[in-house]
């Protein structure tokens, strides 16, 4: 990969299986509040469709207080984020992979600045963005004249690695020089090569 190429890597079951802390912190909760795990789930949905990505932890672990009479710590969750769950072949490509990379996060600030840097993520990008808005809607605002605009660097050829590719193809029209593919594909392509 040359200079004029851009990797745009996401973190959230992408890199980490977040799907699988998250639960893991759902049955801590449910077992510390001895509420249903349905019932937390529900609590933490509700939250973050009230109040979007920001503060959203905090906000969940005070509905969780107000509506259990318990007392939740933030550390619960955060000690589920382990290095054990990275997806390891994707990180052993990215080491390996020369040129730009950034991964790019959809989240609140907060969390997902503890998450990275409690997993030592820092040392294989070259930046890190993490958005409070839709990528999408984020990648879509970089693009001009057929080029890909982001850090003060402009790139002819973008690759984006994120679980929810097809969700993103679907969105960004058919560009050729803009390769969007799951962990899955991306692990393939590379050790193809
Ligand atoms: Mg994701």
């Amino acid at each position: 990969m040359d200079t004029e190429n851009v990797l745009l890597v996401d973190l959230d079951d992408t890199l980490l299986n977040t799907s699988k802390i998250k639960e893991d912190f759902f049955n801590n909760v449910a077992a510390k509040t001895n509420y249903p795990k349905k019932q937390i789930e529900e609590i933490y949905k509700k939250t973050k469709n009230k109040n979007g990505y920001k503060n959203l932890l905090e906000n969940f672990l005070k509905n969780i207080k107000r509506e259990t009479k318990n007392d939740i710590k933030e550390n619960l969750f955060y000690s589920k984020v382990k290095k054990e769950r990275l997806n390891k072949d994707l990180i052993l490509i990215l080491e390996k992979t020369k040129g730009y990379k950034i991964l790019l996060t959809e989240g609140d600030r907060k969390i997902q600045s503890k998450k990275i840097k409690k997993l030592g993520l820092k040392k294989i990008f070259n930046k890190i963005k993490i958005l409070n808005d839709k990528k999408v809607k984020f990648i879509t605002s970089r693009i001009k004249n057929e080029k890909f605009f982001i850090n003060k660097k402009e790139f002819k050829k973008v690759m984006i690695v994120d679980d929810k590719a097809e969700e993103i193809r679907d969105q960004i029209s058919n560009r050729e020089w803009i390769q969007i593919l799951t962990p899955v594909e991306f692990i393939y392509l590379s050790e193809k090569k």
